[in-house]
Parts: C-alpha cells; sequence; structure tokens
C-alpha cells in the first residue's frame, strides 16, 4: 500500500496547503486492491505520516493501521458502495463552500468551472450530525446525478475515480463559490442557463471519459 499511502499524504498536505481545509479539518480516502485507504481522525496533515493512514475493508473494518480511521468513514464507504464509478472522495471545510453551506445556499451556474461537478447546480445536502449514519445517507442521496455535493452548515464532499480528479472538483468548487459570494456581495450574479450549461456539461464529460 505504500504508493496510495504516499499520494493520500501528498493530497492531504496539498489540501491544507490550498486552504481547502484547517487543522485536522476535513478527510480523503482512495479505493485500493484490499478494500478503502483513508486518513486517520483528529490528527493536522503536517503531523501525519504514510503509518498514521488507515486501511479499512468495504465494512469499516480495520486492516491495517494504528490508528483510528477518520469520524467520516461511515459516507466514504457508502459513496464507494452507491458508486461503483469512482475511486477517491474528499472532504473539505473550505472557505467560501463552507459559508454557502451556512447560508443553505446551493451554488448556481455562476461561471461555467461549476461544471466540474458534472453538474449545473451544486446542491446542499440537509444538516445531520458529523460521523452518523444519518449524513452518510444524506450524502449518498444528494450525490445522485454529480461528483459534488455542499453539506449544510458544514463543508463539502468531492468524488472522483481517482484523487486528483476528486481534489480538482473541490478546489474548483471553492473557486467558483468565492466568486459566487463575491458577485453577491456587490450585485445580482448572472447565471448560465441549462441551454449555456448543457455543452459544458458534455465537454467535462467526454473530456475524463475520452472513450
Ligand atoms: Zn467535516
Amino acid at each position: 500500500m505504500t504508493d496510495a499511502s504516499l499520494l493520500l499524504l501528498q493530497y492531504g498536505r496539498k489540501m491544507h496547503a490550498a486552504g481547502l481545509t484547517t487543522g485536522s479539518g476535513g478527510n480523503l480516502s482512495m479505493r485500493v486492491q484490499d478494500g478503502v485507504l483513508i486518513t486517520p481522525s483528529a490528527m493536522d496533515y503536517g503531523d501525519m505520516g504514510v503509518d498514521d493512514l488507515v486501511l479499512v475493508d468495504l465494512d469499516g473494518r480495520v486492516l491495517q493501521g494504528r490508528r483510528k480511521p477518520s469520524s467520516e468513514l461511515d459516507f466514504h464507504l457508502c459513496l464507494y458502495g452507491a458508486r461503483p464509478d469512482i475511486r477517491a472522495v474528499v472532504h473539505t471545510h473550505s472557505p467560501w463552500v463552507t459559508t454557502l453551506a451556512c447560508l443553505g445556499w446551493p451554488l448556481p451556474a455562476v461561471h461555467y468551472l461549476v461544471g466540474f461537478a458534472e453538474r449545473s447546480e451544486v446542491p446542499v445536502a440537509p444538516y445531520a450530525t458529523f460521523g452518523t449514519s444519518e449524513l452518510a445517507e444524506q450524502v449518498v442521496r444528494g450525490m445522485v446525478g454529480g461528483k459534488a455535493l455542499i453539506l449544510a452548515n458544514h463543508g463539502l464532499v468531492a468524488i472522483g475515480t481517482d484523487l486528483k480528479e476528486a481534489f480538482n472538483i473541490a478546489e474548483e468548487i471553492e473557486f467558483v463559490a468565492g466568486v459566487y459570494l463575491r458577485a453577491k456581495a456587490v450585485g445580482e450574479p448572472v447565471i448560465l442557463d441549462e441551454k449555456a450549461m448543457g455543452p459544458v456539461l458534455t465537454k467535462f464529460r467526454s473530456y475524463r471519459n475520452p472513450l
């Protein structure tokens, strides 16, 4: 699991460096041959080493690692169960998206890059306590038909066929959320309609799945 561990650790640090989370907030996971590799609970990314990552099976049993897996393990596993097309999950508390999450506002197509989420609006899943099966259910339900979801009063979840894709989605959705809230602060932003977003979504899907 060494290569996968290094990659996960690298993206954890990248997530922190990019300002997509603070301290030990947020978490990442990826599918590996034996199960799911996930970041540990309550540990700063700067202090994390490969030995701190946890390998679990699809039922959440720890196969390798001395730490406790992330408290959001449940929604990571439920997403892998519901979406066989994905192999990575990134969960952030990025500031702009979290501001939207606290307003209970979905993110509309204020900029075409919202298409990274493979939907023309990123919806908000109802609030549920972190680490609960109720939250996991809301995450799976809200993710149907897209690759990003805002969690009310909490943050963002992004999924992808690999860590790079899930991370890029989280980063671009944070960018669009920032643009939207800054535009809202000075006026009424122009939102792209379905006619404008249709070709964008087609391009994003074919770009990622060239066959
Ligand atoms: Zn969280």
